[in-house]
């Protein structure tokens, strides 16, 4: 009894010193937990870069969990007692969408992919997976979509509520649940006679895909993720896996519950069967040609490139970077890479994080600079045009009236140098602060 009265008394001293210092540092804006008052905030950075154009001496006007204003600070109308919030030196952004994330994976070079899905518990998955959340949000990630458990079942749908309900910090989260794989290619594989635990769910033909999506959205998933292609059988080469009429059956019945289809591809007859059954976005696209990338424009499919993906891959399997030469596969993915740009086609922002660290997410920013976008469009890509490519630019991904108080400051401009976007001063999701660095404030204030 003695012992439980102690460790009340730590917890409640605790949390009492916890909220303390963050509304101290926070001064007046809200502080994660608390639940909105009454009172409106004007943000005033030295600029607003508000999901698709820059703006120089925007503010933003926030009450409750929602945008109410944004425009030149002399068109907006502060009603009386509104907290102003000077942001000098800064930019003020929508919260970051990260478009291919893994929440239930950790990095390869700590555990490799087979080692994470057979021999860490659902319970070790689900404790680190609930402190990737946590680091992606802190990193200005207010909204992933999450493309598949890799062997945690439904478990993110329960961490998607967990983040909803305020037991945890994290982004919005769109769930795809297992993903979708034919029997027999995926992993991870033991020997021929043993059946191991599956990092996704294998079903085939009509029935068996129709079956599995409809489960699928019944336990929650938001996205039916498909494996339209995989390194298959003993040599391990990368073949097309569905037929492009499982594909077509796929897309039918998930869109009939307005599900969109993501797919997971890295050749071309993979994209070629995806594309002619109208899929929402290609994910990794490495079989990509300018054909294929203009016939995915034609049809308003997205790519996905991932680039971080392969570039953390490659360090794994030893290379140095900027040590050695860039290998075959960065070379390719940088050509490919300039085909899509030179294309047309909508270009999401994803990285597949979970491959690499969670919380790290810029480093896809950066690396689709580096790769040739101009760091403008690498912005628009991780906010606008992932709102509207993941059908929820009702709620997030621009800064605009009526639209969800999603937002991240930092430090510098983004727009001019990439790697700014992690110099993270403040990030808000639904109105409420979950990182507030301390910014200077105006004499007075
Ligand atoms: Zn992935």
């Amino acid at each position: 009894m003695k012992l439980f009265l102690a460790v009340l008394f730590c917890l409640t001293a605790f949390s009492f010193c916890f909220s303390q210092s963050l509304n101290d540092r926070s001064r007046d804006l809200r502080s994660a937990g608390v639940a909105h008052d009454s009172a409106y905030y004007l943000l005033r950075p030295d600029r607003v870069f508000d999901g698709e154009q820059l703006h120089e001496g925007w503010v933003v006007l926030i009450h409750a969990n929602l945008i109410v204003a944004a425009g030149p600070a002399a068109t907006v109308k502060a009603p009386a007692g509104t907290v102003d919030y000077p942001l000098s030196g800064m930019t003020l952004l929508p919260g970051l969408i990260e478009g291919h994330s893994h929440l239930f994976l950790h990095p390869y070079n700590e555990v490799s992919w087979n080692d994470q899905v057979l021999k860490e518990s659902r319970a070790e998955r689900t404790a680190r997976a609930t402190v990737h959340a946590r680091k992606m949000l802190e990193a200005g990630f207010t909204t992933t979509r999450d493309l598949g458990t890799e062997g945690a079942m439904y478990d993110d749908v329960g961490l998607k509520q967990a983040i909803e309900k305020g037991v945890i910090p994290g982004p919005r989260m769109l769930t795809a649940t297992r993903a979708i794989v034919a029997t027999g290619s995926y992993g991870p594989k033991l020997n021929v006679d043993q059946e191991s635990p599956h990092g996704a769910a294998e079903a085939d033909g009509k029935e068996g895909l129709t079956k599995e999506i409809r489960m699928q959205i019944g336990k929650g998933a938001d996205i039916i993720k498909i494996y339209v292609d995989y390194r298959w059988g003993i040599n391990n080469t990368a073949a097309a896996t569905f037929t492009e009429e499982e594909l077509k059956t796929a897309v039918e019945v998930a869109a009939s519950a307005g599900r969109p289809v993501a797919v997971h591809s890295s050749t071309t007859e993979g994209m070629r069967r995806a594309i002619a059954a109208g899929v929402s976005t290609i994910e990794h696209g490495e079989g990509g040609t300018l054909e294929l990338f203009a016939a995915m424009k034609a049809k308003g499919i997205a790519l996905c490139p991932t680039l971080a993906a392969g570039d953390a891959i490659a360090q794994y399997r030893g290379w140095r970077k900027g040590i050695d030469p860039e290998p075959q596969s960065i070379k390719d993915k940088r050509a490919s890479f300039r085909q899509a740009l030179a294309s047309g086609v909508t270009i999401c922002m994803g990285g597949d994080v979970g491959v690499f660290a969670h919380g790290d997410n810029a480093r896809e920013m950066e690396m689709m600079a580096d790769y040739g976008m101009k760091p403008l469009e690498v912005l628009r890509s991780a906010t606008s045009v992932n709102a509207d490519v993941f059908r929820i630019a009702d709620k997030v991904g621009r800064i605009r009236p009526g639209l969800a108080a999603d937002i991240l400051v930092v430090e510098g401009n983004p727009a001019a140098t990439i790697s700014a976007i992690r110099k993270v001063q403040l990030v808000m999701k639904d109105g409420v602060v979950y990182v507030d660095r301390g910014m200077p404030l105006s004499a007075g204030q």
